[in-house]
């Protein structure tokens, strides 16, 4: 295979995986089935510690590992299809546990541009502590903050909160 399609291959492998992470989070994590570990991950004290949430993190890991073992048996597709999962996944750790969450050494809060908007995108989803009604689900694409809080405003989420009847039990 031609370095320039193992690139292709890794950049839309990336794409995909935003997409897909974007489901999962919208769907399945603030749905009825996966809500159960994701819960760990909206609750108050949630920075530093392991979280159940990172189970999630653990099942994408073994997505690559075993499309790495297909690729090492031949399949290059197969092998940069895993190096383009494992990509989101450094990506995905930069930009949301470390830069969002704080989750290295460090505290490095973002002034201005894109990484300032990410910052804030996710920033937003945590405002709703409960599973419903939360904004932007993507860890990569960010809506600007004015949208989201234009989002929040509109579902009433941010006044139940306040009122403390943001539905959870
Ligand atoms: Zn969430
Ligand atoms: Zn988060």
């Amino acid at each position: 295979m031609s370095i320039w399609a193992a690139i292709l291959i890794v950049v839309l492998t990336v794409a995909t995986m935003e997409l897909t992470a974007y489901s999962v989070h919208r769907w399945i994590m603030h749905g009825p089935i996966g809500w159960g570990w994701h819960k760990s991950h909206h609750d108050e004290d949630h920075d530093h510690a392991l979280e159940k949430n990172d189970l999630y993190g653990v099942v994408f890991a073994v997505i690559a590992i075993v499309l790495f073992a297909v690729g090492a048996l031949g399949s290059d597709l197969a092998w940069w299809i895993a190096v383009g999962v494992t990509c989101y996944g450094v990506i995905y750790y930069f930009l949301h546990d470390g830069l969002v969450h704080g989750r290295w050494p460090f505290r490095y809060v973002p002034k201005r541009g894109y990484l300032r908007r990410v910052y804030q995108a996710h920033r937003m989803h945590h405002a709703v502590h409960g599973r419903d009604d939360c904004v932007s689900f993507g860890f990569i694409w960010a809506p600007s903050v004015d949208r989201l809080k234009a989002q929040l405003k509109r579902s009433g989420a941010l006044l139940r909160e306040r009122d403390g009847t943001d539905g959870e039990a």
